[in-house]
């Protein structure tokens, strides 16, 4: 595959929803060590809701499913993490306006917007213990891996290891933003919730 189109992104956000849904109780509990035990929660419901909405789309755009997305996890996950994901997925919505297809260009250009989106609105820098620590080293890859001439699936395959390697790298570090940032040197020894989910997302991303 070359390019996503509208309905490969609703058959997306349906991978997603699966992968985070099975992931649940994991999630939770790594959200209990550092902060409230809600993320797991949030986030399925999150994500159910914007698989729900986007499949009910008719001839959807990319963008389309991103906006719907987006909104569907603003209005229904809460808690910080759910203005953060949301973010992320307006933001790639404007980058992907007006167009039919994504192809491995828009994808860098649109993962980048989120990820600035979300480091604007949140605040947190690399190294903070947050889902950052995922996100930046991911859109890392997929931009390093099509400008050195990879296939999108290829790129999307290198940001979700290097999302998962991001995500393990937050076990050693301490919390500087968020809940967990309270919880102080009992935070080292745990991998951060929202960085998990991230990789949970490229993970799924995967099986396009
Ligand atoms: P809440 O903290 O409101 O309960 P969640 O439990 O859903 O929200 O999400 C917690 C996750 O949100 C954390 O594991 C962390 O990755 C992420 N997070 C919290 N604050 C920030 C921030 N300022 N910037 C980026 N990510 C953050
Ligand atoms: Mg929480």
């Amino acid at each position: 595959m070359t390019y996503s189109t509208g309905s490969d992104f609703v058959k997306l956000v349906t991978a997603i929803s699966e992968q985070i849904n099975a992931n649940k109780d994991q999630l939770n509990k790594l959200d209990a060590a550092l902060g409230d035990g809600d993320h797991g929660t949030g986030i399925s419901g999150g994500f159910s809701a914007a698989a729900d909405q986007a499949q009910k789309i008719d001839n959807p755009t990319p963008a389309d499913v991103l906006k719907t997305t987006a909104m569907a996890l603003m209005n229904t996950m809460g808690g910080s993490s759910g203005a953060l994901y949301g973010t992320f997925f307006l933001k790639a919505s404007v980058v992907a306006k007006d167009k039919t297809e994504i192809d491995a260009q828009g994808w860098v250009s649109m993962c980048q917007a989120g990820l600035d989106g979300v480091m604007q609105r949140g605040k947190a820098e690399r190294g903070g213990k947050t889902m950052v620590d995922a996100l930046a080293p991911a859109v890392d890859a997929l931009s390093q891996s099509v400008s050195s001439g990879a296939s999108l699936p290829d790129a999307i395959k290198q940001a979700a290891l290097a999302a998962d390697s991001g995500a393990k790298s937050t076990t050693d570090m301490m919390p500087q933003f968020g809940r967990a940032k309270f919880t102080g040197d009992r935070a080292i020894g745990h991998q951060d919730a929202g960085a998990t989910s991230i990789a949970l997302m490229f993970r799924a991303l995967c099986s396009m």
